[in-house]
């Protein structure tokens, strides 16, 4: 049974984050209509808000997708490639995985580019496969499933001159790391509100390149995803002509978190965040957590995956911690049983709630 009493759940997990307070507020705002010309001067200021996020230039495309980070890495695939074309995905997680899986089911010939669990891509390995029949490689900035961070300016580096358009996973990224769309070259670019921004889930911010247009322009066939064709989206968003209901509660919400977001300056969020892992590292260290990720280099600071203690029981300690109202999450297909992965996006990435974590570790195992 639901019970309505997790007001003080203290949410530790890589996702989704809890909500920022100014977020929460905004929910409750008297709903107004989707074609409202409030609702158009509040999607403009989200589209500028994510320039600046997403390190996009002045004239670049920003928008919501109405769903969630899934769906803004499926979009990217619907519109900027055709059935038949090559696309090289960098796959060292599950989620480089599903962006091979869904690649593949929009017909692109997928090649693999991968790394043992753990570690980032070698840039090397791309530049191997890289070739002019190329039309995308795509790859995870953070990949959630191992706690990696992956070197997307290298990567970026080596696709710039290639003729191939470049999409970024920024999901567990993008409000909290460095991103630079423009000065990397990234042509493609999607994250969650759930992640980084502490924003309720079901919006899938994107940010797409004059050189993706140009690309999604060419196409010989429509795009098959139509709730995401990316002239839809400029229907709604530059045009103000409907296109669907967008869910305007959610983009008040948004716009609140991305607002306090960039009020508290990216720099200082990156500094946050990478603080906090290291206290956090370093007190659950005489516990007998490790760093998963071998390569300090390689480690995404938002989510910090650590190895668990031998013996340590892994169901029977999460279980109970849930009982006291903090949720952590454990790791994912091959290292369930072997890592845990704490959220440090937005508002996880707090002194008060990590507080809460170690004296109930204490507590249970001391
Ligand atoms: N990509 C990465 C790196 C993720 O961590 C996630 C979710 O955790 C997704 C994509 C999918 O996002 P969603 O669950 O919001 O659809």
């Amino acid at each position: 049974m639901f019970e309505d009493t997790h007001d003080e759940h203290v949410l530790l997990t890589p996702g989704p984050t809890p909500i920022h307070p100014r977020a929460q507020r905004a929910l409750i705002r008297g709903m107004l209509g989707h074609m409202d010309p409030e609702v158009f001067a509040l999607n403009r200021e989200i589209q500028q808000d994510l320039r600046v996020m997403y390190g996009t230039g002045p004239e670049a495309f920003t928008a919501l997708l109405s769903g969630t980070g899934s769906l803004g890495m499926e979009a990217g695939f619907a519109n900027l490639l055709e059935a038949g074309d090559e696309v090289l995905v960098c796959a060292n997680g599950s989620f480089g995985q599903r962006m091979a899986e869904m690649a593949a089911r929009y017909g692109a010939r997928v090649r693999l580019v991968t790394a043992p669990l753990g570690e980032a891509i070698n840039p090397a390995d791309v530049a191997a496969q890289l070739s002019e029949r190329v039309a995308m490689v795509a790859v995870v900035h953070g990949e959630t499933s191992t706690g990696v961070l992956n070197p997307v300016p290298d990567i970026a580096r080596l696709v710039r001159g290639s003729g191939a358009l470049l999409t970024v996973d920024a999901v567990t990224t993008a409000g909290m790391e460095p991103f630079f769309m423009q000065g990397w070259g990234v042509d493609y670019a999607y994250t969650g509100a759930q992640k980084c921004l502490s924003a309720p889930p079901g919006l899938a911010p994107v940010a797409i390149s004059e050189r993706a247009f140009t690309r999604f322009a060419a196409r010989r066939t429509p795009t098959p995803l139509w709730y995401c064709d990316f002239d839809g989206l400029r229907d709604y968003w530059t045009d103000h002509t409907y296109h669907h209901t967008v869910p305007v509660n959610l983009h008040f919400a948004f716009h609140a978190a991305l607002r306090a977001a960039l009020e508290e300056g990216l720099e200082r969020r990156q500094d946050r965040v990478r603080r906090m892992g290291e206290v956090i590292e370093r007190t659950l260290a005489p516990l007998g957590f490790s760093p998963y990720v071998r390569r300090a280099e390689d480690r995404l600071p938002t989510v910090l995956a650590l190895r668990l203690p031998e013996g340590f029981d892994d169901a029977g300690v999460r279980q109970a911690l849930r009982g006291r109202e903090i949720s952590v999450t454990g790791g994912l297909g091959p290292t369930a049983g072997v890592i845990w992965r704490l959220g440090l996006m937005g508002e996880a990435a707090r002194p008060a709630p990590y507080r809460q974590l170690m004296v109930a570790l204490e507590d249970l195992l001391g």
